[in-house]
């Protein structure tokens, strides 16, 4: 080490020790700053020349001695102090210690212990000069940088936080340290939920085997009021020399900035700049992620593809401006449309494609076309222009036309050109034969609506007759529908169409009170009263407040509630079980008989049947045509009979058209029966002259007779 011009202040209150020493310094070639007796003359002394190094007698006479000398110097100047000493008990010792001087010599000396204790006392306070540099430096970097930085000990516990990891975590550092580390760097992350898993990965990752965590991302920061940051981090064990890891170290920083830029890039990559709608990308995503649902429920989709009409004319005439806004209104309109049940893109300039999930019939999305085409009615007003602008729609159906996005893209492309060459202004399937069928049943099913309000339907009658005494005692009310351009119209003709619209629950609340009202019009003319049997549909049976009608129609018809016979078919019953039993036990109280219709075709189990409260079996018409040909037939037959007589319950057997089939029914025991042998199904004037003729009782005697 270079001594070379070091000054160097000599405190010794013994003049000639004094003198010895600084002449030892001097041929040894320091200089001498200064050589003084007191404490006090150190202090000053140091002040005024600034030395390198001081050598301080420990007992100096005055009232300041060494030691507190060489601590104030110490604190104020940082000057490195070597105590000289002639002896020293302990506690002088430990005194000293606490000023941190950099060595003793022990009087008397020579050159050279002087010359060595110098020389090691300056290397160790430039060494220590430079470490407490290197640690201003590092610390100040830590809590400089942009990065939270948080220090552990071996245990976790928290031995150093930042200013930015204070802000960011909202714990301030003297609160923190000592605190378990997942306390204060609370983190969740999608893999790792709670923090017991985080603790377990940096205790044996980090701390334990000593793996640096790299750039952690999609971590959560739940600050100390419990906000959520998005941050990055990475975790490194600190080691020692001998490699033991008596603690980590983390850095993180927050990265919602990032984050959102991150979506903002993710949004602009599937959606439109202009209309911010889906783009064709996120359009295909959609519509694949519906079809695999549909394709696993079995349920249809549509998928419109609508292009503005003539929008070329108003880019180029009113210019691109007002072209960009009418497309962002139409966007606008188009999702107001479509609302929750469906998706609008943006696929093309002008085009646009729509995804109509869960549709039951093309019909539906008849409905969405036919709402966009309406709405496209009223002119958009942009910059004071009111354009009145139109759209053709082209319509493809999952999986009618197509299972992939592809095809069903393609289809509804082709209608949609179909629909311009139809004039504009219109919608289009892509399936000309679904252009008519739905046409078709859009037209019956708008008319359907107008039914029952046009008086358009029916009640016609068919007797049910006693196979003993061969007297009617009942009649099935069966409705019809008056067409005024189709005629009048079977059941089979428009009931599915009544069941999928709903409407079936008109049809049968106005067919009860028609039929009740009718039978007590019967009575009230003095004929003999019968029972009415009345369908009742899935629908209508399952209506909670179906009992409540009933009642409601009794009362403001007049017909006693023993006049009524409710029919349902078997599968109906056994499908809502649970609904069904007190349904049907609430009418039984009220009086009201209920019948299985179609009985034989379903499924009904025994032991249901025992719970269901039912007071009649009617077996269908499909047994009783096979009588005479089917001897499977026959003996189903006989079984329904066997068992519902075991039940207690009477047996009709409908479709009834010959003397044979009733003669077996006859011989069966059946108790009544009814079909084309006796009556079809009669409008109510001719059932009532029917009633009064006794026609069948008659044409039943002379029968009888002529074979007697
Ligand atoms: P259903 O209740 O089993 O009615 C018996 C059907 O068999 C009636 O057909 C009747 O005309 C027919 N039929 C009666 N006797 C004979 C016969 O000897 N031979 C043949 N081949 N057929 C016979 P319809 O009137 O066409 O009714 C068909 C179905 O429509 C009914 O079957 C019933 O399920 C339903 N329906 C009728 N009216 C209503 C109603 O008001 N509401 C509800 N929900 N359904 C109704
Ligand atoms: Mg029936
Ligand atoms: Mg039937």
């Amino acid at each position: 080490m270079n001594m070379d011009g070091k000054k160097i202040l000599v405190v010794e209150d013994e003049s000639v020790v004094a003198m010895h020493i600084e002449e030892s310094l001097r041929k040894l070639g320091y200089a001498v700053c200064g050589v003084v007796a007191s404490g006090e003359a150190a202090v000053k002394k140091t002040e005024e020349t600034i030395p390198d190094l001081i050598l301080m007698d420990i007992v100096l006479k005055g009232e300041m001695d060494g030691i507190e000398a060489a601590g104030q110097i110490r604190e104020k100047f940082n000057t490195p102090v070597i105590y000289l000493t002639a002896y020293a008990d302990d506690n002088i010792l430990s005194r000293a210690k606490l000023t941190e001087p950099l060595g003793y010599i022990v009087k008397p000396f020579n050159e050279r212990e002087l010359k060595s204790a110098i020389e090691i006392a300056m290397y160790k306070h430039e060494m220590e000069t430079k470490l407490k540099k290197m640690e201003r430096w590092l610390s100040i970097t830590l809590r400089s940088i942009g990065d939270g930085v948080i220090a552990t000990d071996k245990d976790m516990h928290i031995s150093f936080m930042n200013k930015i990891a204070e802000e960011m975590t909202g714990w301030k550092s003297e609160d923190a340290v000592g605190k378990n580390l997942v306390e204060i760097f609370n983190i969740r992350n999608g893999k790792l939920e709670n923090t017991e898993a985080v603790e377990k990965l940096l205790l044996d990752k980090v701390l334990k085997q000593g793996v640096i965590l790299n750039l952690i991302n999609d971590n959560l920061l739940i600050t100390k009021d419990r906000k959520e940051i998005p941050i990055e981090d990475s975790v490194a064990p600190i080691k020692d020399d001998e490699h033991n890891i008596p603690g980590i170290v983390i850095a993180f920083r927050d990265v919602t900035e990032r984050k959102q830029l991150e979506e903002t890039v993710k949004f602009q990559a599937c959606h439109d700049y202009l209309t911010e709608l889906p783009n064709k990308t996120l359009f295909t995503e959609h519509l694949n992620i519906e079809l695999s649902k549909a394709q696993r429920d079995n349920k249809k989709l549509a998928v419109l593809f609508l292009d503005i009409d003539r929008f070329k004319t108003i880019n180029e005439s009113l210019g691109h401006s007002i072209g960009d806004k009418l497309l962002k209104q139409v966007s606008a309109s188009l999702m107001t449309c479509v609302g929750e049940t469906g998706s609008v893109a943006r696929v093309g300039g002008d085009e646009f494609g729509i995804l109509l999930s869960d549709i039951r019939h093309p019909v539906d999305a008849v409905v969405g076309a036919d709402k966009i085409i309406e709405t496209f009615k009223t002119p958009y007003v942009i910059d004071g222009h009111e354009l009145n602008v139109s759209t053709s729609i082209g319509i493809s159906i999952y999986p009618d036309d197509g299972n992939n996005f592809e095809d069903l893209m393609k289809n509804a492309d082709i209608a949609m050109d179909q629909a311009k060459e139809k004039g504009r202004n219109n919608y289009q399937f892509f399936n000309p034969a679904v252009n008519v069928r739905t046409l078709e049943r859009i037209t019956l099913e708008n008319r359907m609506r107008q039914a029952v309000e046009r008086s358009e339907l029916v009640v016609y009658y068919q007797a049910q007759v006693d196979i003993a005494t061969r007297r009617i005692i009942g009649a099935e009310a069966l409705v019809r529908w008056l067409h005024p351009e189709m005629g009048l119209l079977n059941p089979v003709q428009f009931l599915s169409l009544a069941e999928e619209t709903g409407y079936i629950r008109t049809v049968d609340t106005w067919v009860l009170r028609a039929a009740c009202e009718q039978n007590k019009a019967w009575q009230n003319a003095g004929l003999p009263p019968i029972c009415m049997a009345v369908n009742l549909s899935a629908q209508q049976f399952q209506l909670p407040d179906l009992p409540d009608t009933v009642t409601r129609v009794l009362k403001e018809t007049g017909l006693g509630p023993q006049y009524l016979d409710l029919e349902i078919t078997e599968n109906v019953a056994m499908k809502n079980f649970e609904f069904s039993v007190p349904n049907i036990k609430r009418l039984n109280k009220l009086g009201i008989r209920f019948s299985i219709d179609d009985f034989g075709t379903g499924y009904s189990s025994l032991s249901y049947l025992k719970n269901f409260h039912i007071q009649k079996l009617k077996i269908d018409k499909s047994f009783v045509q096979d009588i005479t040909t089917d001897s499977d037939s026959k003996a189903i037959i006989s079984a329904i009979i066997a068992m519902g007589h075991n039940l207690k319950l009477k047996v009709i057997a409908e479709g009834v058209e010959t003397e044979e089939q009733s003669e077996f029914l006859r011989s069966m025991n059946c108790d009544e029966i009814q079909g084309y042998l006796f009556s079809k199904p009669l409008p109510a004037d001719e059932f009532r002259q029917l009633l009064i003729d006794k026609k069948w009782e008659v044409s039943f005697r002379s029968r009888n007779l002529l074979s007697s």
